[in-house]
């Protein structure tokens, strides 16, 4: 069974969203955890939870995925930024555990002209100070296209990030496919030898999403334009070789294509589609 979702938006709770997910055939989704701009969150209403937990049962949907808003900036020159990141991130985390097992994303940061070395200082030693031992939530690394000083850009840089991670049990990586695409890693021609880089640079076991997206712009651009599945440079038919292969077919797919609900159910069957079920 092929877990795929959409983004959706959190501004009607929960159970919202999970009404949303099954309209489109959806069996999971990706929400922000608050405006994306960051801000306060609204507070939790335990009946949403509640009503949705009950929903999300009944329907399978599991392994949903939040993203933290996306203006966070965790490796900062300016330390009430650094801390702003840190502080919302961590009071995040403590609201996920009322939805708990499952994944918390994040982009790493943008070092700006501090470097990567001290972007991937400060990036760590945040997390070791979030990251607590009794959490069920999973934090993931989301690979990025390489846009400015954005760390992420290579595999290398999640690494060593991880690297320095003490609970890094906790952690995983988010596979991007317009991001690694544009940040210059060829999953049109060489998927296997990619996904193969990944295994041994990072470890296939970190590897927890897969955000499904085309892309605007052509391999190494750097650019973070996302395009409609089939629409962009990537192209369907390489987008239906990730979600059938086999270091990837058991993920949860996370399509965030500009699309409204009905064109993400049309990717939603266009995928399921093509999906080929494991032999019970
Ligand atoms: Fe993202
Ligand atoms: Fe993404
Ligand atoms: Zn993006």
């Amino acid at each position: 069974m092929l877990t795929i979702g959409c983004h959706l938006s959190s501004s009607k709770g929960y159970l919202a969203m999970g009404k949303d997910a099954v309209k489109i055939n959806a069996n999971t989704f990706q929400f922000f955890t608050r405006n994306p701009r960051g801000g306060n969150a609204k507070e939790l209403n335990p009946a949403d939870i509640e009503a949705f937990l009950a929903y999300a049962k009944d329907h399978k949907i599991n392994r949903i995925l939040a993203h933290a808003p996306y203006t966070l900036n965790a490796c900062s020159a300016d330390a009430h930024l650094r801390d702003f990141a840190r502080e919302t991130m961590a009071d995040d985390l403590r609201r996920l555990e009322y939805t708990p097992g499952n994944c918390y994303n994040f982009h790493p940061g943008s070092h700006v002209k501090q470097g990567v070395e001290a972007g991937i200082a400060y990036i760590s030693e945040m997390l070791n100070q979030i990251l607590k031992p009794e959490q069920t939530t999973t934090v993931l690394l989301e690979t990025m296209a390489g846009k400015g000083s954005e760390i992420g850009r290579n595999f290398e840089e999640l690494r060593e990030i991880l690297d320095r991670v003490t609970l890094s049990g906790h952690m995983g990586v988010c596979l991007d496919t317009c991001h690694v695409w544009d940040g210059g890693y060829d999953i049109v021609n060489h998927l296997d030898e990619v996904l193969a880089e990944f295994d041994r640079v990072i470890g296939l076991k970190y590897l927890k999403a897969v955000h499904l997206n085309d892309s605007l712009n052509p391999l190494g651009a750097h650019k973070d334009r996302h395009a409609r599945i089939g629409e962009g440079h990537i192209g369907k038919d390489a987008l239906i070789r990730v979600i059938n292969h086999p270091a990837l077919k058991h993920l949860p797919f996370y399509l965030e294509t500009p699309n409204e609900l009905d064109g993400y159910a049309e990717e939603i069957a266009l995928l399921r589609g093509h999906y080929q079920d494991e032999e019970e």
